[in-house]
């Protein structure tokens, strides 16, 4: 056999948080579906428990992919405490098993997330290609580029002055306050992941051309990236087993999900919001307060994932106290009058969001869940905090037709104290917006099912992601020396 017809060999080291972590892991099932021999290195036995059983389901079908523990020192201290690690968890205790085993057995390709800030100076200095994975879409990436190369925002009266991004294709305006502190302080200033991005082989985008075609050809042309194209990746996960236990396997309580499923069997197509803020955010007790009236004045059905805003919130630490902001007798009544289900942990949200009931996401825009309503064809009601959440925003409502904004006007980091609430008469109106069936919610919901038919479409044979996915493998094959 030459060397190009052995299958190439792919590392995919993803980062050990939900939002970068869960993507990553259906990246390298993607690969592994199309012939590369695929090895997921993690940190911990526990770490891989999250998504073991998918990998092993992939094996039963004879897919080349495995997973590798790294091995820790004895005394170090493991980085992936749960399924909420934040962007600046410091994974550098990995540094030497890493460099010992990419070493001793190296591939001929990493997919790296770039929050393992310290890993590419070990990944270039063995002489391996290195690709590299940020979790976020086209048009954020050039809308954050632009704002950092022209610096539109920085001779503003105030922070909620809006100015335009200059040079993108569409009309997009902003306001500082939903910039991050580091794009709103000190534009035209690279960080250290963009540095390590630039000498980088190139970058896997979880996207698909169709979803923002104007912004993929600015990316590779006006800003001279290379990208390869390979989502939405969530698509991979076939089958039930697969959606129910993607991102924490364990967590999933059988009884409260077929509960769940049949409570939303039970509903007409397209009466039941579905309510998550993502795998770290929180918001205060004082925030669920008005969601909680909002959704209730609202009339309408929803599905509310409160136990990730729990885990972190306000309360955190006074185990117990979670349920003191429901406001009285809310959860009871709306059990009662069978209008809402509160998922307290991990919801399997691809399975929610493809569920015929289901008819909006209540989101914080979050890349992988912007992708996933998008691909499930649902309409969005979207309410950013922090990351790149407020750019997505502007994709989803201004530039896709697909969503309204909730009304969130200020960045604030996913650990820090949000004082500006958003009022329940807000929450209200905009459930009635997306879900009372309007010419408009007709037209929004027309246009997310278009977007999930080509969702769909790229990442079969012959679509533009399934062929995203066989250039890379073919470009390392041909970049084999022989
Ligand atoms: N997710 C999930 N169940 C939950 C919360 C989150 O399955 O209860 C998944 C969701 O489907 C998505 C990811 O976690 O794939 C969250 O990623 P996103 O980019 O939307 O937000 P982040 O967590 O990074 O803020």
């Amino acid at each position: 056999m030459d060397s190009s017809e052995t299958p190439v060999v792919m590392y995919f080291f993803p980062f050990v948080g939900g939002g970068h972590q869960i993507p990553m892991i259906d990246i390298a099932r993607v690969f592994s579906s199309h012939g590369a021999k695929a090895t997921i290195l993690t940190t911990t036995p526990a770490n891989a428990l999250r998504f073991r059983s998918s990998i092993r389901r992939d094996q039963s079908l004879n897919l080349p992919i495995t997973i590798r523990v790294l091995d820790l020192p004895n005394d170090a201290v493991s980085p992936d405490s749960s399924m909420s690690a934040a962007p600046f968890t410091d994974t550098s205790v990995l540094r030497e098993p890493f460099k010992l085993f990419l070493a001793q057995n190296p591939p001929d390709c990493i997919v790296i997330d770039v929050f393992h800030r310290w890993a590419a100076d070990v990944i270039d200095g063995l002489n391996i290609k290195r690709v590299v994975f940020n979790g976020n879409g086209f048009f954020s990436r050039c809308v954050s580029e632009c704002i950092g190369r022209y610096a539109p925002h920085d001779q503003l009266g105030s922070d909620s002055e809006p100015f335009l991004v200059p040079q993108i294709p569409d009309r997009i305006e902003l306001t500082r306050s939903q910039l991050p502190p580091f794009a709103r302080n000190k534009p035209g200033l690279p960080d250290k992941i963009g540095k390590a991005e630039e000498k980088a082989f190139g970058v896997v985008v979880n996207s698909f051309y169709e979803l923002e075609p104007k912004y993929v050809d600015y990316f590779k042309t006006v800003l001279g990236k290379k990208a390869w194209l390979v989502g939405p990746v969530s698509l991979c996960n076939r089958n039930n087993a697969d959606k129910t236990e993607r991102g924490q396997a364990a967590s999933v309580d059988e009884q409260s999900l077929r509960n769940c499923l049949s409570w939303l069997d039970s509903k007409e197509p397209n009466s039941v919001v579905y309510i998550s803020f993502g795998s770290l955010a929180r918001l205060p007790p004082a925030q669920l307060v008005e969601i909680a009236h909002g959704l209730e004045a609202s009339t309408h059905n929803f599905i509310w994932v409160v136990g990730n805003i729990f885990r972190c919130a306000e309360n955190e630490g006074r185990v117990g106290d979670d349920e003191n902001w429901v406001p009285l007798g809310f959860e009871e009544r709306m059990m009662e009058m069978k209008r809402g289900i509160l998922i307290r942990g991990w919801a399997p949200q691809i399975l929610m969001l493809e569920h015929g009931a289901v008819g909006g996401f209540m989101s914080h825009c979050g890349w992988n869940s912007t992708l996933e309503s998008v691909t499930a064809g649902v309409p969005m009601m979207t309410w950013p905090l922090s990351a790149e959440q407020f750019y997505n925003e502007k994709l989803i409502t201004d530039v896709l037709g697909i969503g309204v904004q909730v009304g969130s006007k200020e960045w604030v980091s996913w650990n820090a104290e949000r004082e500006e609430l958003v009022g329940r008469e807000k929450v209200e109106a905009v459930v009635r917006r997306v879900m009372g069936g309007g010419e408009e919610a007709e037209e929004m919901r027309k246009q997310a099912r278009a977007l999930a038919e080509k969702a769909r479409r790229a990442v079969e044979e012959g679509g533009s992601s399934y062929e995203g996915v066989d250039d890379l493998i073919s470009e390392l094959k041909s970049l084999r020396k022989n």
